[in-house]
């Protein structure tokens, strides 16, 4: 069959209403997953049962499924020690108790003496001899074959038997169309199994399959589907990228000019990597059609001035930059340094924010709308719709992962001009790397820059690991710090249940440590501070008003102060890898040697103990993500990004990184060359799906 047809077929199985259900078996379907015929194909079984084997009772081994067979000797219901129905059956080498504790009455006639049963369960040899408690058992004739395949177990629903299911799969399976989407060439020089084949294997397994690499998905049958998976992404996530790359946007010519004066003044000269990344920048947004970069590098790796950086050439042309970042600690301080680095240039910064007071936000909103300020700082604030932009070019998202998609997209559309297609050029940023693995599979559809290397002269951040029972030690350590004129965070446990407990926790630890420290200047920021307190707290903090810092999470974010070198998590177990992480990465800023200390709480959970040792014994960003990556699964890695980007149900990102490679050279592959095969690949596993992600 040739694409086209397999992929009108692939719609229109896919989209074929499952004709003949009724209501309630749709609705438990629709909970599976599944909405089409297709679906079934695709609803892959959990594990097998071996019932290709007959056993005598005599010979049935114990604790493993056996299928043995017999006839009923006698049946009865029992009420101690509790209501059970009891029956016996022997096969002539053996006797065996079968035992339900759910049963219909019913099942006291069905199975009347003389009647033959087949089971299927575990036997345990009990007081009363061999028993198998709740078997799968039905009635046959003497010598009815037994199966020849593997039996599929599916993950079900309650309401929807084993049985009814497997037959919907059974006729899926022979009324959809399985033919292959790779031209043959392509799969065989991959040394992939056809499609269908693999499919089939998969649902009725014959009993030679070996059972662990069907458990282990290691089978060359799961391989295909998992490769057939990943394919359906790759493409997907090109396709898009290729639709939004193919709208317009200013081109914005590098002049270079405001970007040398501000290189000039700066204290320091950029890395390597740094330069690295602006190249890469620069050349996109020179372009007419709109960038799409993610700007990756770990914890105080600069990423700023970069983004300062490719600004100004937004600037240069005229065009006006949005920066949108997820807390207003963080936007303030992007936009101090921002103002900083460009009103010398005569370039003019707005920061908008919530907690902005009236006239001034007017003033800041007039700024915006008339192009007098060129640049516009904030948090969301800047997506609400009385915030006009007269000439918006570069829209710039740090940390975007905290976003949602709509609020990318609605930035971005600050920027669209309808007439004209035109669209803003974005730069995300992110300090949480992601590892390869996740970059090249959900990021497809970006370009990434990585910035790999820290700024020189940075001294590595010490981490210990102290139990509560030795907060003398810390305290001790806090106050030596502080007074030999460095600054410290107290970071206060993370109460994720409620804020208002949070921000007890807060107040509390606050009040005891001023009681502890009564020599030290303390100042207290939490997440219900208003921003002008906020401002105002970490404002005396980085002038050295404040010694001693006591913060909830809102300082993971961003916050740089280069005199502080000494942190204090406490219940450091209840946080994530990422969180710890990006906490500690706010000491260690300037040249000063620096130090995280993480107070854990005994006894530990195995995970807890875990994230420690990982903490402990990793500094780099990518490795800590790469861990984090295997102890918690992509979703929630990818936070906001993953609504609208189905998720993969078959393959593993660890497990699977091989096969990952060859489909994204697949997809690339065919693209070029079998564009008809591709879309009808992407119609097969996405469907409905792959329109959404076009949004
Ligand atoms: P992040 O990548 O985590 O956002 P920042 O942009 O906040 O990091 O930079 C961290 C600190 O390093 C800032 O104080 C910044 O001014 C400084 N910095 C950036 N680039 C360099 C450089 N090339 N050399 C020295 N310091 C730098
Ligand atoms: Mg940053």
């Amino acid at each position: 069959m040739n694409a086209k047809a397999i992929r009108d077929s692939a719609l229109s199985t896919r989209h074929s209403a499952l004709s003949g259900l009724s209501e309630s078996t749709l609705t438990r379907l629709a909970k599976l997953g599944i909405a089409s015929k297709f679906d079934f194909v695709l609803h892959l079984p959990l594990r097998y049962d071996d019932e290709t084997r007959l056993y005598s009772l005599n010979e049935a081994p114990a604790g493993q499924p056996v299928l043995v067979e017999g006839s009923v000797v006698e049946t009865d219901i029992r009420y101690r020690p509790r209501r059970q129905l009891v029956c016996h059956i022997q096969d002539g080498s053996g006797v065996l108790t079968l035992r339900f504790f759910n049963f219909y009455q019913s099942q006291l006639q069905q199975l009347a003496t003389g009647a033959r049963v087949r089971a299927f369960g575990e036997i345990r040899h009990g007081f009363h001899g061999p028993e198998m408690v709740h078997p799968k058992y039905r009635l046959v004739q003497e010598g009815a074959p037994i199966a020849r395949a593997l039996t599929p177990v599916y993950p079900t629903t309650a309401g929807l038997a084993q049985d009814a299911l497997r037959r919907l799969i059974a006729h899926a399976l022979a009324d959809c169309d399985l033919s292959d989407t790779l031209p043959r060439p392509l799969r065989e020089s991959l040394g992939l199994p056809p499609f269908r084949e693999s499919v089939l294997l998969l649902h009725n397994p014959p009993p030679q399959t070996p059972q662990d690499a069907l458990a282990g998905r290691t089978h060359p049958a799961w391989c295909r589907v998992k490769f057939d998976e990943l394919l359906a992404q790759q493409l997907s996530m090109r396709e898009h990228y290729r639709r939004r790359k193919a709208a317009g946007a200013p081109a914005l010519k590098p002049r270079g000019k405001l970007a040398q004066a501000l290189l000039s003044r700066l204290p320091f000269k950029l890395t390597t990597a740094q330069n690295k990344a602006l190249a890469q920048i620069r050349h996109d947004l020179a372009l007419p059609h709109p960038m799409q970069r993610l700007l990756q590098g770990d914890v105080g790796s600069g990423k700023t001035v970069v983004a300062a950086l490719a600004a100004l050439q937004s600037v240069e042309n005229g065009r006006q930059v949005a920066v949108m970042a997820p807390t207003e600690i963080l936007a303030e301080q992007h936009y101090r340094k921002f103002a900083a680095w460009l009103d010398p240039l005569g370039v003019r910064v707005a920061w908008l924010y919530g907690g902005l007071g009236r006239r001034e936000k007017r003033a800041a909103l007039a700024a915006v709308a008339k192009g007098e300020a060129s640049v516009a700082v904030g948090t969301h604030a800047l997506i609400e719709e009385e915030v006009e932009f007269a000439d918006l070019a570069l829209a710039i998202v740090d940390e975007q992962h905290r976003f949602g998609v709509h609020q990318r997209l609605a930035l971005r559309m600050k920027g669209s001009r309808p007439n004209q297609g035109a669209q803003p050029h974005q730069l995300m940023m992110s300090a949480t790397p992601i590892p390869r693995t996740l970059a090249m599979s959900y990021y497809a559809d970006l370009d990434v820059s990585v910035i790999d290397e820290l700024p020189p002269g940075r001294a590595p951040v010490t981490t210990r690991l102290v139990s509560d029972t030795r907060r003398a030690e810390v305290i001790r350590r806090v106050r030596d710090a502080c007074m030999a004129g460095s600054q410290a965070y107290w970071v206060c446990p993370l109460i994720e249940e409620s804020e208002t407990l949070q921000l007890k926790t807060a107040l509390d630890t606050h009040a005891a440590l001023a009681a502890t420290f009564p020599e030290l200047k303390l100042g207290l920021v939490h997440g219900r501070l208003k921003g002008d307190e906020k401002a105002l707290v970490m404002e005396a903090f980085r002038g050295g008003a404040i010694q001693l810092l006591v913060a909830t999470t809102v300082i993971e974010v961003g916050v740089d102060v280069p005199n502080a070198t000494l942190m204090v998590i406490e219940h450091a177990e209840r946080m994530g890898l990422a969180q710890l992480h990006q906490l500690r990465g706010r000491v260690g800023r300037g040249a000063a040697a620096a130090a995280c200390i993480l107070v854990y709480a005994n006894p530990l959970t195995p995970g807890a103990r875990e994230r420690l040792k990982i903490i402990y014994e990793n500094r780099d960003g990518f490795e800590i993500a790469r861990h984090d990556l295997k102890l918690r699964g992509p979703g929630e890695l990818l936070g906001a990004r993953q609504s609208g980007i189905p998720m993969l149900r078959f393959a593993d990102l660890d497990a699977d990184l091989d096969l990952l490679d060859r489909a994204r050279a697949a997809a690339g592959t065919l693209l070029r060359e079998r564009p008809d095969c591709a879309q009808a690949h992407l119609a097969r596993w996405l469907g409905a799906r792959h329109e959404f992600l076009k949004a």
